[in-house]
């Protein structure tokens, strides 16, 4: 197929009643230009656009109902309180948690790791354990068990993946050992797509005596998810992902597990009693929960839960699976260009690297097309080792993301092309 051609044998305005245009149009930044031309958002996988009902929503959080949650008996903070707390209830439907009290809303999956790193490996791991991740990892899903291995005298393992970025399945098993206390994954990786078999992954794991946490950054916005039927341990994610605000993350843990922590920060709303000579906690999840959280943001998740619910989640992966499907199919045709993970089923980016230029040159020359691209090494500098590369650049993809788009970007990238040249 010549690079440039359209393929038209599926429409991106209407596809199998998936509303893009209606999408589109509830998002207000998509319809702003840059240096003049209409926008080409391809980084959603950094951070997704907002529609109006999310931005709304913190508006009204701030306008109509603000004030501080859990202490006070006047209207405005028990109108605070109940939409804060309710968004609990939304995200465990949204995720499949048993309940509420499963979401411990943190500031995001930064902060969320580095929780069950502190809570649940630093009691627990001695010298000569084992964490195994793989190597994907962002650096949010690297760094926070290196600091406890260092404490503990654990040891960080990370299984490879397959040139073409496929989970290998004999590469995870082969480093499972009997001192493996913790198999830590993303459910799909920023850098490659691949999307890694979590619930296969989890009951390996739990045979081997191991915890199982996931990393749902990239999983959570592509695809349904059900935490009881991945029986993974934690999942975590950041609702600047899912359409959301920043600031805010989700941490869901089993029940039994949740009880069994001690807290991670400590200070107000995390308490049952304290006197000078000791504080006894909250039951989860607000024991995981000190100080005044993000009130309007985490009301806000809540709408971007409702909204792409309203999508739905299942829709949201087949239009973006075409969008995918059709994104290497064109970048493919650009001469130069290197699609760097390829794996069967991936989902949500494409990582490329062209002969001609450097991944941030490519960025900065389509930049002034209107295309916003990430390049760089993504926080996953291991992976960009394994492939022995410096950095990518990386298109993603969202719930509003067009094929046109990826014609633009090729068009755009076949002028890097002749620039160099
Ligand atoms: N894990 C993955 C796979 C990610 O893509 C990211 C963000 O890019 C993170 C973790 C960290 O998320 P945050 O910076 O929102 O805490």
């Amino acid at each position: 197929m010549d690079a440039n051609a359209v393929d038209t044998s599926m429409t991106t305005n209407m596809t199998g009643g998936y509303d893009i245009e209606k999408i589109r149009s509830d998002f207000p930044i998509l319809s702003r230009k840059i240096h003049g031309k209409p926008l080409v958002y391809l980084d959603s996988a950094a951070s997704a656009q907002k529609p109006k009902v999310v931005i709304d929503a913190l508006v009204s959080a701030y306008c109509d109902t603000y004030s501080n949650v859990h202490r006070g008996l006047h209207f405005l903070s028990e109108a605070s309180t109940d939409a804060y707390e309710a968004v609990r209830g939304k995200v465990a439907h949204f995720i499949g948690a048993k309940s509420g009290d499963e979401i411990v809303l943190t500031a995001g999956a930064t902060m969320a790791l580095n929780m069950i790193a502190q809570c649940w490996a630093l009691p627990r791991l001695k010298a000569g354990d084992e964490i195994l991740i793989s190597i994907a990892e962002h650096h949010a899903n690297i760094v926070p068990w290196q600091m406890v291995a260092e404490k503990t005298g654990a040891v960080l393992r990370a299984f490879p993946v397959d040139e073409d970025g496929s989970f290998n399945m004999t590469a995870f098993t082969d480093m499972i050992t009997a001192r493996t206390k913790i198999v830590s994954v993303p459910h799909v990786s920023n850098v490659l797509g691949t999307v890694f078999p979590v619930a296969e992954m989890a009951k390996i794991a739990h045979d081997a005596n191991a915890l199982m946490v996931v990393d749902g950054c990239q999983g959570v916005v592509h695809m349904p998810v059900d935490v009881q039927a991945l029986d993974a341990d934690f999942y975590v994610f950041s609702a600047h992902k899912l359409y959301g605000p920043n600031g805010v993350g989700i941490l869901w843990g089993k029940a039994e597990i949740l009880a069994e922590l001690p807290p991670f920060l400590g200070g107000g709303d995390m308490i049952d009693r304290v006197t000078i000579e000791k504080s006894t906690y909250a039951l989860p999840p607000h024991r995981f929960e000190a100080g005044t959280p993000a009130i309007a943001e985490t009301i806000a998740l809540g709408a971007a839960v409702d909204y792409v619910q309203s999508i739905g989640m299942e829709a949201i992966r087949s239009h973006e699976q075409d969008i995918l499907s059709y994104a290497h199919q064109r970048l493919s045709a650009v001469d130069g260009l290197r699609l760097i993970g390829t794996a069967v089923g991936k989902s949500g980016v494409v990582s490329f690297t062209m002969d001609c230029a450097h991944p941030h040159d490519i960025s900065t020359i389509i930049d002034n097309d209107g295309v916003a691209i990430r390049a760089g090494h993504h926080c996953a500098q291991p992976l960009m080792d394994f492939y022995d590369l410096p950095s990518t650049a990386r298109a993603s993809v969202g719930i509003y993301t067009t094929r046109e788009e990826f014609d633009a970007l090729a068009i755009s990238l076949e002028k890097v092309n002749r620039i160099f040249a």
